[in-house]
């Protein structure tokens, strides 16, 4: 008998989009198409996300949305959040990370991994307007994250953190950081633990601004620990808590970036469909061409396909199942999907695909770190096969 069906825990998990996700998606698709869609690629050529935007999307509550409302966020569940990063990634991929980050890896860091104390004395700062980011991979460290130097020693009521953390998305706009370091480095991945790190500490830089290939407008440096003083409070759970943490905090930002890889992939069509209607060859719209219809239909679908993987993973964690079977798929899918999609997107758009007045030329070149980063396609490919030599007795 099989153990392949489809596994309970993702086939309980409904994903009917509430009014409250369909509202948000209605708001957020109006704010992109006045504010995003015109101006991003001039954020792209500035490599920078204008100030005001960043600031008006805090008051919108976009950097909060998956922060409890009694801590000053909108408390949205994980379907809804998802809904919101597609529309404002098809915008801007690159703004759509820097609002991700935010929620998936620094609130839900915060909010399911850390004690009370810093929920009440860091959240509420969050909403009101602080920005943070994840410390995580090092120059030594990426996929195997265990390997991480940065230490964290015990002294007095403190520890001192010392290390150089590298490719921190938002560390030039960060007023925290969420660090992880090894308590014990003898220990391996028991030896690691989290901290909650305020860019005001002492021995706490980050570097220049990393030069990206794609989601160039949003803000990539080192970030250097030397002699870091940090209250033993901020240590997040208990010493030895880290790579849970790590691990655990991933699965939502895969959903993070599986929406992203969905937004570029829907902006991509979008252009695609709109662009194949306009340009004429043999004297007809290429719209006409079975060559391109059968592009644009099997762009469609594969889009679709991974919408519903992304949302049903959503839904999963708003049920409160095991999540991260899921969350790898729909990452590993939809950022295939993405690259797919785009690189499709440039086809339909011959030599004008290739030339930066199109937009789809930034399509391309956003899809590709989706493949990348909060995991690569091969970790999410351990990830799910891991879990399958498991389960299959
Ligand atoms: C723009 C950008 C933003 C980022 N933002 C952040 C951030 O905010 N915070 C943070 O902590 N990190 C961040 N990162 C780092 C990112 O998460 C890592 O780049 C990623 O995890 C991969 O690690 P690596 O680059 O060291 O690649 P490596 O781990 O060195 O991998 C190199 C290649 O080997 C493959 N590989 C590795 N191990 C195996 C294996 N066992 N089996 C098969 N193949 C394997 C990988 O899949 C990859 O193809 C960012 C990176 C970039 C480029």
């Amino acid at each position: 008998m099989t153990t392949l069906t489809a596994p309970e825990e993702t086939t309980s998990a409904c994903f009917e989009l509430s009014e409250e996700a369909l509202d948000m998606r209605e708001a957020t698709r109006e704010f992109a198409d006045k504010r995003i869609y015109p101006n991003a690629e001039e954020w792209d050529a500035a490599s920078a996300i204008p100030e005001e935007i960043i600031k008006e999307l805090q008051e919108l509550g976009y950097f909060s949305m998956l922060m409890p409302e009694k801590y000053g966020g909108l408390g949205l569940s994980m379907l809804a959040y998802a809904v919101v990063i597609e529309e404002l990634s098809g915008g801007s991929a690159g703004l759509g990370i820097t609002v991700s980050v935010n929620n998936s890896l620094v609130i839900e860091a915060i909010n399911l991994f850390a004690g009370e104390d810093l929920r009440t004395r860091y959240l509420p700062k969050i909403a009101e307007g602080w920005i943070g980011a994840y410390c995580l991979s090092e120059a030594g460290a990426g996929t195997d994250i265990t390997s991480i130097r940065c230490t964290a020693v015990k002294k007095g009521d403190s520890y001192v953190l010392n290390g150089a953390k590298l490719w921190v998305t938002n560390a030039g706009l960060a007023d925290l950081f969420i660090v992880f370091a090894m308590t014990d480095p003898a220990a391996g991945r028991k030896g690691m633990s989290a901290f909650v790190v305020e860019a005001k500490f002492d021995g706490v830089s980050t570097g220049k601004p990393e030069n990206k290939l794609g989601i160039r407008c949003s803000d990539t440096r080192e970030v250097n620990l030397v002699d870091v003083k940090v209250p033993a409070d901020n240590l997040m759970g208990a010493e030895g808590d880290g790579f849970k943490t790590a691990v655990g905090i991933l699965n939502g930002g895969r959903i993070g970036v599986g929406a992203q890889a969905v937004g570029i992939g829907m902006a991509s069509l979008e252009a695609s469909i709109k662009y194949s209607k306009v340009r004429e060859q043999f004297k007809r719209p290429i719209s006409e061409f079975q060559g391109i219809q059968f592009k644009l239909a099997e762009m469609a679908t594969r889009l679709e396909a991974a919408r519903t993987l992304v949302y049903r993973a959503a839904a999963t964690v708003d049920a409160g199942k095991t999540v991260h079977r899921i969350a790898s798929m729909a990452k590993l899918f939809a950022s295939r999907t993405a690259n797919y999609i785009a690189n499709e997107g440039v086809q339909i758009h011959g030599g004008y695909g290739y030339i930066k007045e199109y937009a789809v030329e930034r399509y391309f070149r956003d899809a590709r770190i989706t493949e990348i980063y909060e995991g690569t396609s091969e970790a999410q490919l351990m990830v799910i096969s891991r879990d399958l030599l498991k389960e299959q007795k």
